[in-house]
């Protein structure tokens, strides 16, 4: 039987690990799976129930009733509503580290990101994929790029996708999320000490492409 291939991306925030991790996706026919927009899901619907993100006993305790689901066209589902775009806005980003940083919601996430795992190939981006989530990936990449060139990448996104905000938000988000992130006391930020850095800072979204899937076919073999 073909053995399914697992692939980890993490990174700092807004380093380009989702757009990468789709391409790849779409190039190897693998699953892909933003455990980031889980998180963001978790925080929306805390937030929509007028709970303080910043109350752990009131946020952990939405976990018995809350259903996310990543559909396979990049939806976001939440109790079946549609909060892809809400997600991205600029109030769950500021709160999303918090929730991240509560250990029962971790757990939660991450049995449902393991199942979504199972008998399939998939490539997973977040920030403790290749350290907790799927130690044992065939390939782990960490993903970097300074503060600058991530605010200004995540900025020109937003507008694009006609999400309001200002650079200096951005720059302030990613920063203050890298900090809470890194320094959170359960699976923090952090490279796994056998994945191979990737510094995408001066590179295109297609060189980034390309080198991972280079790398992707020396460790794995997979055929295009
Ligand atoms: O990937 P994205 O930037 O959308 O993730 C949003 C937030 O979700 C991160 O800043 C982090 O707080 C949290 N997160 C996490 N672990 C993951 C993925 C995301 O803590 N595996």
């Amino acid at each position: 039987m073909k053995k399914n291939i697992t692939i980890a991306i993490d990174g700092p925030a807004a380093a380009g690990k989702s757009t990468v991790a789709k391409a790849i996706a779409k190039k190897f026919n693998f699953l892909y799976i933003d455990t980031g927009a889980m998180y963001r899901a978790y925080t929306y619907y805390v937030l929509k129930k007028g709970i303080n993100p910043k109350n752990e006993a009131e946020s952990i305790k939405l976990i018995s009733e809350i259903n996310i689901v990543l559909l396979n066209d990049g939806r976001v589902l939440v109790n079946e509503e549609d909060v892809t775009k809400a997600i991205r806005e600029i109030n769950v980003s500021s709160f999303v580290s918090y929730i991240a940083s509560y250990k029962d919601v971790r757990l939660a996430l991450v049995s449902l990101q393991r199942k979504m795992a199972e008998n399939t190939s998939v490539i997973m981006d977040g920030r403790d994929i290749g350290t907790y989530v799927l130690p044992n990936a065939d390939v782990k990449i960490f993903m970097i790029a300074s503060k600058e060139e991530r605010a200004k990448r995540r900025y020109l996104e937003n507008i694009d996708k006609h999400i309001s905000c200002t650079y200096e938000d951005i720059l302030f988000d990613v920063q203050e999320r890298d900090r809470i992130d890194s320094s959170r006391a359960f699976c923090p930020l952090k490279a796994a000490e056998d994945s191979i850095q990737v510094d995408t800072s001066s590179m295109s979204i297609q060189e980034v492409v390309d080198y991972v899937s280079k790398i992707i076919i020396e460790k794995t073999h997979i055929k295009l």
